[in-house]
């Protein structure tokens, strides 16, 4: 040292935890540090760096921390600047070192977040109280933990653990996969169920993330998982930020799959894929719920209200259905689609997204605390999940598009898979069931009552 004006100083990090061994952490830690030296005008002249080592086991060796020690005892450095005291040391005994050190021999020892200066009482004070605090660090371990996961999921890489169908440990789409998951995701838009996308998946020998048989909950959770849209994903939901890795679906399927899932016409459907026409679709007329398939081919109100022969009301409805779908003005029943309400609707639904995204972003900046946190995305998850039914009811139009937009929308409609023809039914009209008139044999067209979404609208 030739210039006695220079203090010269290191820098050291550490993290406990850090399963990637990306050193992001201590990329934080660095930042901090570098700052404080540089607010005291100390050249930085080594820097010592421990990672995924525990500094509370003495038995672990600490190539980094031992460099420091050797370092200071070479006399190489006056200064030291580390993140905090409990990333020094969190026994007692090397800290009690560290103390003498700034006693006896003016080692500047400082932490990055200003807490203690060991070359005043107060902070020498200070460092033997945190050394017995210290112990309670396994407690903020969680924290740091959350805290990581948190910039693994801003800077958009890949989550660790078992990689994703479609993509590489690392994040690297796997081709022949990733043509089947975008299958599954524009399948599931038009209608199929969980369960015949499971058998699908099955037959096309693509292993779950866990290897085990596909089923509707594993297709399920392909279909929530928004890093398939290319977004980041802290916690299990999405958190506004773009990933690294490339997306296989767009965020506009993505978002109408979620929609799609989030309708509790189709929860209730869940499960089964139908093999009638008017089941769980069709109304009772006493009781307005929805029908349900009953043995002998009948329907029956799960209230008891009714139970009726299904032919005569398919066979009803379908005709009914058809006279409207070759009607010249059809393309009223598609006005709703493109209404005020749906625009409105999709405009809330973006902005409480985006709400809970600043939500998330003031917790990850620490400007709110975890109740605060809670109580407020609660909040913005229920007027989030009102404002999706809403728009499950006007978007579910959608999917009866390929029917109803055809040239020939009668032919459509007969070619096309009854699923297909439930959504158009449900995208057109209700179907209101009435109980059979006494004394009467044979079907009665007055006892099915079809109504117009349009009509009733107005
Ligand atoms: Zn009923």
């Amino acid at each position: 040292m030739t210039d006695t004006a220079t203090v010269r100083c290191a820098v050291y990090l550490r993290v406990s935890l850090d399963p990637t061994g990306e050193e992001l952490a201590i990329q934080r830690q660095r930042e901090d540090c570098l700052r404080i030296a540089a607010q005291r005008g100390w050249v930085v002249v080594a820097e010592f760096a421990d990672n995924s080592i525990s500094a509370t086991d003495k038995s672990k060796v600490r190539p980094g921390y031992d460099g420091l020690v050797a370092g200071y005892e070479a006399g190489e450095f006056d200064a030291i600047v580390c993140w905090d005291l409990d990333r020094l040391t969190r026994q007692p005994r090397q800290l009690e070192d560290w103390i003498d050190a700034a006693e006896d021999r003016g080692l500047l020892l400082v932490t990055a977040n200003g807490d203690a200066d060991l070359a005043t009482e107060g902070g020498q004070l200070f460092a033997r109280m945190k050394a017995a605090v210290a112990r309670s660090e396994v407690k903020r371990k969680g924290e740091r933990q959350r805290r990581a996961a948190v910039q693994r999921a801003e800077l958009g890489r890949p989550p660790l653990g078992v990689r994703l169908t479609g993509y590489t440990p690392k994040g690297e789409t796997i081709e022949h996969e990733a043509v089947i998951v975008k299958q599954v995701f524009e399948r599931f838009a038009a209608g199929d169920s969980l369960r015949s996308l499971a058998a699908w998946l099955t037959s096309t020998g693509i292993p779950t993330r866990h290897g085990k048989p596909w089923n509707p909950s594993s297709v399920r959770t392909m279909l929530t998982n928004p890093r398939y849209a290319g977004l980041a994903v802290y916690m299990g939901k999405a958190n506004g930020c773009k990933g690294i890795w490339s997306a296989i679906v767009d965020e506009d399927t993505f978002d109408d799959v979620q929609t799609r899932l989030n309708d509790p016409r189709r929860r209730t459907q869940q499960g089964t894929d139908r093999k009638h026409l008017g089941s769980g679709l069709f109304r009772c007329g006493v009781c307005s719920d929805p029908v349900r398939a009953f043995s002998g081919n009948r329907y029956r109100c799960p209230r008891g209200c009714l139970t009726r022969a299904q032919d005569g009301i398919d066979q009803f409805v379908l005709d009914v259905v058809r006279g409207r779908l070759a009607r010249p003005d059809l393309a009223d029943l598609l006005a709703p689609e493109e209404s005020e309400e749906a625009r409105t609707v999709g405009k809330e639904v973006k902005r409480l997204r985006a709400r809970l995204r600043r939500i998330s972003d003031d917790y990850d900046a620490e400007l709110i605390d975890g109740h605060r946190y809670k109580v407020a995305t609660s909040k913005v998850e229920a007027e989030l999940a009102e404002a999706q039914r809403v728009q499950a009811r006007l978007t579910t139009r959608k999917g009866a598009a390929g029917i109803l937009l055809a040239s020939d929308p009668v032919a459509a409609f007969d070619a096309a898979p009854l699923m297909m023809r439930r959504t158009a039914i449900d995208a057109m009209c209700v179907v209101v069931v009435s109980p059979a008139p006494r004394g009467r044999k044979g079907f009665d067209p007055n006892s099915v009552d079809v109504r117009w979404h349009r009509k009733e609208n107005r």
